[in-house]
């Protein structure tokens, strides 16, 4: 029998399961805040074309309002400064769209200190006991934060007003961890539960923003607002992401799941 029938096999027989990592997109949907004078990106917004009315008596769509990066979404390399002269969305090749994924669970670290950050000692220690980082894969951090994901205030790490004077507060990767992810080991990139890649408070790093920074600045790539990585096996998951091939774009709302052998 071929690979792809018994992959069609195994997935009828429920052997392999298909986990839905990706957000419900609607009006709601958390989206990142930047504090004055950076400019922000707008939630999405449906506009109805026509209902099964007048304006089209058999059929009903809309026009999407969406930014690149609103709800589960693919960082480009180019999103970035240090990326300037790398991917944009498009080029991401497909192959690179269906890859190996391990699964590092800081849940109850990030639940007891929502500014958690993620160190190479703690990527070390995980290797140690599962194996290296995958050639070509994701790194996922899974941090418990996709059960807040219909909360905006309590997903984005903020108080009622928006900001504290310390900014959000939510878990990521320290700098050095950043920059040894992106420089010294074989993974595609990184994605996270969070809003964005970075920590809450990442805008005072040194430099801002080290995912970003890095990772797409050695032209990986970035998944974000995941949910149901406690569904995944620490290792053996298969991540297909989906982004539009929006052509010149820094990134796009993605359609992200996940192969998992049952
Ligand atoms: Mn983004």
């Amino acid at each position: 029998m071929s690979v792809l029938q018994d992959l069609l096999e195994a997935l009828r027989s429920r052997r392999v399961e298909v986990v839905d990592l990706t957000a419900p997109l609607h009006p709601g949907t958390p989206i990142l805040r930047l504090p004055e004078p950076f400019a922000n990106t707008i939630p999405l917004r449906l506009e109805e074309i026509s209902r099964y009315d007048d304006r089209g008596p058999a059929w009903y769509w809309n026009d999407i309002h969406t930014g690149e990066h609103t709800g589960t979404h693919f960082d480009a390399p180019v999103h970035w400064v240090t990326g300037r002269d790398g991917e944009d969305i498009s080029q991401v090749p497909a192959d690179r769209l269906v890859a190996p994924a391990v699964v590092l669970d800081f849940a109850a670290e990030s639940a007891k200190d929502p500014d958690f950050l993620l160190e190479i000692s703690h990527v070390r220690a995980w290797e140690a006991e599962h194996g290296p980082l995958p050639d070509g894969g994701w790194l996922l951090y899974r941090t418990g934060w996709d059960a807040r994901s219909e909360d905006a205030a309590q997903f984005l790490g903020v108080d009622s007003s928006g900001h504290d004077e310390n900014g959000p507060h939510t878990p990521g990767i320290s700098v050095e961890c950043a920059r040894w992810l992106a420089e010294q080991t074989p993974v595609l990139g990184v994605g996270v539960e969070t809003v964005g890649t970075d920590a809450g408070g990442a805008h005072s790093f040194d430099p801002p923003f080290p995912c970003h920074s890095f990772l797409l600045g050695a032209g990986k790539y970035g998944l974000t607002q995941l949910q149901n990585l406690s569904r995944l096996p620490t290792t053996g998951a298969v991540v297909i992401a989906g982004p539009l091939p929006i052509v010149g774009g820094s990134g796009s709302p993605t359609r992200v799941l996940a192969l998992v052998e049952s």
